[in-house]
């Protein structure tokens, strides 16, 4: 987070501690971020969930609405904020844009990834803890769908890594009951359990050695291919994603079962975040 010492002319940033009851210190904020939520309570004004780096989500109100900030409170719009926090409310003065990610309402695969994103973002996080890792998954999730990347891809991308960031993920490559190596190279099929992927003997095993976190949607198994697919989009960095993006999507793109597969599993890594 950042506070901005006022009548330093040269902007005076420094860091403060976290605020311990939802409330940021007294003054004024500058951070970058995304509105998640917002809220019209009249046409004149409104409430915003923010998404901000350094700070986490807050609930801003944004006196003039949308009509005041135009696209800076915008859905999927990114910008630097300007904040004012008095002893008994957080306003928005004002929002410079940095990035509208207008490409991304022009396809609607893409818009509805992005929607899923902000919706899931919106649900599970807490006012007053920073995300910052988050944020920058988040960030670049929308950079690669503005880039025109698989929003499927991208999606199981992006559930994975922040269920990993909150130490809930699946893990790829080891049980969950025995901790041995997952080995899918010379397996049909990966099955699953709520605990997550299972070695061929804890799968044979009638009952698992301690049971899972209550995960409704595991699937029985995922197929080898898929099971690939979810390991290069889930575990290598954003370059080799990017590299690795074309040859994954073209996969996915013959077949539908596999499409559908992915896309159920993505369902179930956002499971791990409830
Ligand atoms: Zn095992």
């Amino acid at each position: 987070m950042e506070k901005i010492e006022r009548g330093n002319p040269d902007g005076g940033l420094r860091a403060v501690a976290p605020f311990p009851d939802d409330r940021l210190p007294h003054g004024d904020h500058r951070a970058d971020g995304v509105v998640l939520l917002r809220r019209e309570e009249s046409p004149k004004s409104g409430r915003c969930m923010i998404f901000l780096r350094g700070i986490g989500v807050v609930w801003a109100a944004a006196p003039g609405g949308g009509g005041r900030f135009r696209g800076g409170i915008e859905p999927f719009t990114w910008g630097n904020f300007l904040l004012y926090q008095s002893p008994r409310s957080l306003y928005l003065k004002n929002v410079e844009i940095i990035e509208d990610f207008f490409s991304v309402r022009r396809s609607a695969p893409a818009l509805m990834c992005a929607a899923r994103w902000h919706k899931e973002l919106s649900r599970r996080l807490m006012p007053g803890h920073e995300e910052d890792a988050l944020i920058s998954l988040f960030w670049g999730s929308m950079k690669n769908l503005s880039r025109n990347l698989s929003p499927l891809l991208l999606d199981i991308r992006f559930a994975w890594r922040w269920a990993n960031l909150w130490g809930v993920a699946p893990s790829l490559d080891q049980c969950p009951e025995c901790g041995s190596p997952l080995a899918s190279a010379d397996r049909d099929s990966i099955p699953a359990s709520p605990a997550g992927f299972l070695c061929e003997t804890c799968a044979r095993s009638a009952r698992p050695r301690r049971a899972g976190p209550p995960n409704a949607g595991a699937p029985a198994s995922v197929t080898r291919d898929a099971f690939g697919i979810i390991r290069a989009s889930s575990c290598d960095s954003a370059k080799n994603f990017v590299r690795g993006e074309a040859a994954n999507r073209a996969i996915v793109s013959n077949s539908k079962p596999l499409e559908k597969e992915l896309r159920e599993t993505a369902r179930w890594f956002y499971s791990f975040l409830s």
